[in-house]
């Protein structure tokens, strides 16, 4: 876009489910606040969002494994990574957080609309449920016996062991780590995103618009995703921990935390505006706005064709102009990961940085 009038940066929300490491500052919040610095020295209007993303099933398994509530995990980390970025000087407008009561507010508003304009398919499927626990179980919540290599503790979405990809139903003789109990299957109701009807109908022609001006690695992937064609994916969940559905009769039910998330942009950009007197409107509804989402990889199908697909559902949403998502960053030769504890933890990084600069002797 030639001369926008303003500019909306979002970098990708971290997952509170621990601290940030080096990898996560090299892809999504390094570059974008370089961007923002330079645009903000031009003189242009620029909002910088971000912020914590606390929903979602590993934040209900952390809390369950360590008994404190999903609300005292997200608080612990939302604080630490907030911290983190206030130390290394990633100069956001705003750090939001996906429980607080606006983000709920907003994104199920946002559901409502969606729904109300028939965008969503509704389907009732058989699920594991837990009778001892009276509730159902996400596929994190079962173990079994991997079908491809006898692992006996796969979880319902993937065996650690072999890296299979799995569903549920496919695990032999499943239990639930709530009570230890095998499951029966139970009739639920989802809603899901008609994503096959949206890539014929306008997601397919808009990302080929976008052959030149984003980078190859992002179109490239978004090409493989489109060739091998979308499917509906369901935006709801059966979980006690995230937004509820808006409507009767859905008890129990929340909605599934990519969904939530990136509205979390939304919510935190009305945060920012009302303290700041400014309209959020401007930012995310207007033709002369522009709007980059700055990602690490791994997020690509996310913000190039689930979120769009999601804004322009809902109707009244610009889209994004370019969506720089950049590779992994590797330390002695493999990928950064939180979950094999694999990183330079960024408030340990600040620690010794401290250290040095108060001219302390090195804390190890
Ligand atoms: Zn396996």
């Amino acid at each position: 876009m030639k001369n926008p009038k303003r500019y909306l940066v979002t970098s990708a929300l971290p997952y509170a489910n621990g601290p940030l490491h080096l990898g996560h500052i090299a892809g999504a919040y390094l570059p974008a606040d370089i961007y923002v610095r330079y645009l903000k020295l031009k003189g242009e209007d620029v909002a910088f969002i971000c912020g914590s993303d606390e929903h979602g099933v590993p934040i209900t398994l952390r809390a369950r494994k360590e008994g404190v509530s999903p609300q005292d995990i997200v608080d612990k980390y939302h604080e630490m990574i907030k911290n983190s970025f206030a130390e290394l000087g990633i100069a956001f407008d705003i750090y939001h957080r996906t429980s607080d009561p606006l983000h709920h507010e907003t994104a199920s508003a946002f559901f409502k609309e969606m729904n109300e304009k028939g965008e969503f398919i509704e389907k009732e499927e058989e699920q594991f449920f837990d009778e001892q626990e009276q509730q159902f179980l996400a596929d994190r919540y079962i173990i079994g016996t991997c079908p491809k290599c006898g692992f006996e503790n796969a979880y319902g979405d993937q065996c650690e062991k072999c890296g299979t990809s799995l569903s549920p139903k496919e695990l032999i003789n499943p239990k639930s780590t709530l009570s230890g109990n095998p499951p029966i299957l139970k009739t639920t109701k989802h809603w899901y995103l008609d994503l096959e009807k949206y890539q014929h109908e306008w997601l397919e022609k808009w990302i080929d618009s976008h052959k030149s001006d984003w980078k190859a690695n992002v179109y490239g992937q978004c090409k493989s995703w489109l060739n091998s064609g979308l499917q509906p994916r369901a935006v709801t969940r059966d979980l006690d921990w995230g937004v509820p559905v808006p409507l009767p009769n859905s008890e129990g039910k929340v909605l599934y935390v990519w969904f939530d998330a990136p509205i979390g942009y939304i919510s935190a950009t009305k945060a920012w505006a009302k303290e700041n007197g400014k309209n959020w409107k401007d930012y995310w509804q207007s033709d002369d706005s522009r709007l980059i989402h700055f990602i690490g990889k791994d997020n690509i199908v996310f913000h190039c064709l689930i979120f769009p697909a999601m804004l322009k559902a809902h109707g009244d949403y610009i889209l994004p102009d370019n969506v720089p998502a950049n590779e992994f960053l590797n330390l002695e030769g493999e990928k950064l990961s939180t979950s094999r504890n694999w990183a330079v933890w960024i408030h340990e990084y600040l620690k010794r940085q401290r250290f040095y600069m108060e001219g302390f002797p090195d804390p190890q």
